[in-house]
């Protein structure tokens, strides 16, 4: 947005404005032809086991590509918007049976089955029969509780709605769900509220591993995220690794699974075979941990 900086800042910033609206709205518009038409795919990124170096499964992304402008719309900006136009429901049952969907193909192909971790938005939270909807899915696709996880952010964690939420998770638990807290450090959950939820990992948002090891303030922090996560008996997790530099950082704070751009960009269904097929691991990082 435009600084307040002087005679003429407020025509540049209510253009600012009508301009994100005019975007939202287009957005808008393009989203529920989008959803009609179902023009989107899932996208797989590996998690990588630090201390082995070995892919242990993966997230799936959604991908939407807008065929208007010929280019990708960024799930952070289309999400918010499904939300408050009350499409998530769909598009997240939509995300949930694909991915079910690919898993049992997977299968039926003979490939080994690495868990896959799903993205759920708080509306999709909230809503009374989010287990319900998740046994229903995997009953339908045949896919297995165990090969599914789910990501919920700290934005879920309303205090008023603690015991529901827990509720709700311990119900996608009892059935055989893992689930993580995503974008950790961003929200603002105290730590006797993350003890009550039932919870196996947290993952540290990537705007803390970002400047690690350089920055000394957030190598602390980030340091500091993995040992409270241990503390909690949590699997943890890095987003966002993309050197070499913050990979050792975190391997040697006992970071235990990390994805990032440095192991593999998310990728089609199709290259999450091959990855499967060939018991893909990251190559170079193979080769530092088998010299170690
Ligand atoms: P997220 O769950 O925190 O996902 C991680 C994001 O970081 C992804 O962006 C991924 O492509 C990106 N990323 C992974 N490694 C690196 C790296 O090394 N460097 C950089 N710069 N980025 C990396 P993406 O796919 O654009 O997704 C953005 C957010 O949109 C996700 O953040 C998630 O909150 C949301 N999202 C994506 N798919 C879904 C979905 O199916 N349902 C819901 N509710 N939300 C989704
Ligand atoms: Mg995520
Ligand atoms: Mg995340
Ligand atoms: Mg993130």
């Amino acid at each position: 947005r435009v600084k307040a900086d002087g005679r003429g800042s407020y025509h540049r910033y209510t253009d600012a404005l009508h301009h994100d609206s005019v975007r939202e709205l287009t957005i808008e518009t393009r989203l529920r032809k989008a959803i009609k038409e179902n023009v989107f795919e899932i996208y797989y990124q590996p998690k990588v086991d630090l201390a082995a170096g070995k892919m242990i499964g993966f997230e799936a992304l959604l991908r939407w590509f807008d065929q208007e402008n010929q280019q990708f719309i960024s799930p952070a900006e289309f999400i918010p918007v499904a939300e408050r136009l009350g499409l998530i429901g769909t598009l997240g049952d939509w995300v949930l049976n694909e991915v079910c969907r690919h898993l049992v193909q997977w299968q039926q192909d003979g490939l080994e089955i690495l868990p896959v971790a799903v993205n759920i938005s708080a509306q999709q939270l909230m809503k009374d029969n989010l287990a319900e909807t998740v046994s229903r899915i995997l009953k339908m696709t045949g896919a297995s509780a165990s090969w599914l996880e789910l990501e919920v952010t700290e934005s879920c964690f309303i205090p008023e709605q603690a015991d529901r939420i827990a509720l709700i998770l311990h119900e996608l638990r009892s059935e055989g769900i893992n689930i993580s807290i995503d974008d950790f450090g961003t929200g603002y959950s105290s730590l006797s509220y993350l003890r009550r939820l039932p919870l196996d990992a947290l993952k540290i948002d990537r705007s803390f591993v970002m400047h690690v090891p350089d920055n000394e303030e957030d190598a602390r922090l980030a340091s500091t995220i993995i040992a409270m996560a241990k503390g909690l008996g949590l699997r943890v997790i890095a987003e966002g690794i993309e050197d070499e530099r913050q990979l050792d950082f975190l391997r040697q704070h006992g970071c235990h699974q990390g994805q990032g751009f440095m192991f593999a960009k998310p990728a089609p269904e199709k290259q999450v075979r091959s990855w499967l097929a060939e018991k893909w691991c990251p190559v170079e990082y193979c080769a530092l941990a088998a010299s170690e």
